[in-house]
């Protein structure tokens, strides 16, 4: 079957190459003129550095099967991100772990001590966290809500704490211990080349060819027998119901010799900084030697029709509008929803990898739980 794929992202790389494995002609279109979608990366010309262009990636996944998948593509180089945060004249270590908390408080607690206090901190009368604050509140306190989460998250989603849902701050552990590995997951690693040249990789197969800087346009999806759509999923309706809200992200570009802060992502916790975090991109390829640094300021806005977008929003709002969409999606026959946008989820890369492959397994009559080519 001739397949048309939009996007040339994870989600259209990965899908595309199942099925091109399996006998299908892909065809995958971005209208971007590079591929790896929001992954991307490039070498900065003056420092040499290779630059997470659209923020910060960083693999990590504790299904072995998605870790073998992309291991088969790339080298991944050994890399444990660890995350400080700059917040109330200090420089503290996250997530939130022991050494935080004896910091912040001005104690030296073992992990048993430092459990009951924070509990002692904690309001316990929220039994159901349902909102991003209640979460905080019943899981760390006010003391530590306010320093690190409260200022950093409403510059971030450019709303209050209190309209967001739990579950984005589910995405942090707390630790009673000195672990101070910002993800929890089995595999962890950075692509040695980059993601760019690791999706390039996967979409290199005879059976698909790639078209960049090519607009999806309604008369394409005829000429194919089944179309797998990772664009925004109001833009295939051409937003005719209105636009699900999204951030996007302005990264101000500086450079420096040497080692301008010491680690790969600086977070910055006090609302009266405008940005939410700087990245030093040359620490997150330690095998490599550069003595130039370039450096990103990331400032977080909500997402215009001509602004890329990044982060669904989900509000309360966005959700009714997207059980709407959601309905008009399922009524159309011959295209499958994909990805962060097609899905208006806030997917991390090993999710995306693990859904393509058991989207494309369905696709193909297969068992998704089959172990993966
Ligand atoms: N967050 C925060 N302070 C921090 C880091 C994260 O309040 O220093 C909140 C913020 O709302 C963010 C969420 O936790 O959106 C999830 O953080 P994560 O690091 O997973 O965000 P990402 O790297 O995906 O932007």
């Amino acid at each position: 079957m001739d397949i048309l794929l939009v996007g040339a992202g994870l989600s259209g790389a990965v899908i595309g190459r199942a099925l091109a494995e399996a006998g299908h002609h892909c065809t995958v279109i971005d209208s971007r003129s590079h591929l790896g979608g929001n992954c991307h990366m490039v070498r900065d010309e003056e420092t040499g550095v290779n630059v997470h262009v659209y923020g910060p990636h960083i693999f990590h996944t504790d299904h072995a099967e998605v870790w073998g998948y992309v291991n088969r593509f790339e080298t991944f180089q050994p890399y444990k991100n660890r995350v400080k945060t700059t917040a109330q004249g200090q420089v503290f270590s996250l997530p939130i772990n022991l050494h935080t908390i004896n910091q912040f408080y001005g104690k030296t607690m073992r992990p048993d001590e430092a459990r009951a206090f924070i509990e002692s901190q904690a309001d316990t009368s929220i039994t159901d966290p349902q909102t991003f604050e209640e979460q905080a509140l019943r899981f760390v306190g006010p003391d530590l809500y306010e320093a690190f989460f409260k200022g950093y998250t409403e510059k971030q989603w450019g709303c209050s704490p209190t309209e967001l849902p739990a579950s984005i701050l589910k995405r942090l552990p707390v630790r009673f211990n000195y672990d101070d590995n910002y993800f929890f997951h089995r595999f962890q690693g950075m692509p040695e080349r980059g993601y760019t040249a690791m999706i390039a990789d996967i979409l290199d197969h005879p059976g698909i060819d790639l078209h960049l800087e090519t607009p999806f346009t309604p008369e394409m999806a005829g000429r194919y027998g089944h179309v797998f759509w990772s664009g925004p999923l109001d833009g295939f309706f051409g937003y005719e119901l209105g636009r699900l809200g999204y951030r996007t992200l302005d990264f101000e570009r500086f450079t420096a010799t040497g080692d301008w802060q010491g680690c790969a992502v600086m977070n910055y916790g006090d609302r009266d900084v405008p940005y939410t975090r700087i990245t030093e991109h040359k620490h997150f390829s330690p095998w490599e030697s550069h003595e130039g640094s370039v450096l990103y300021r990331e400032y977080s806005r909500a997402c215009g029709p001509e602004d890329i977008p990044y982060y669904p929003i989900r509000l309360v709002e966005e959700k009714a509008l997207l059980a709407d969409y959601v309905a008009r999606a399922e009524r159309e026959e011959g295209v499958t929803f994909v990805g962060r946008l097609g899905t208006y989820r806030y997917l991390d890369m090993d999710v995306t990898i693990r859904e393509s492959l058991d989207t494309a397994a369905a696709f193909l009559g297969r068992d998704a739980n089959q172990p993966m080519p």
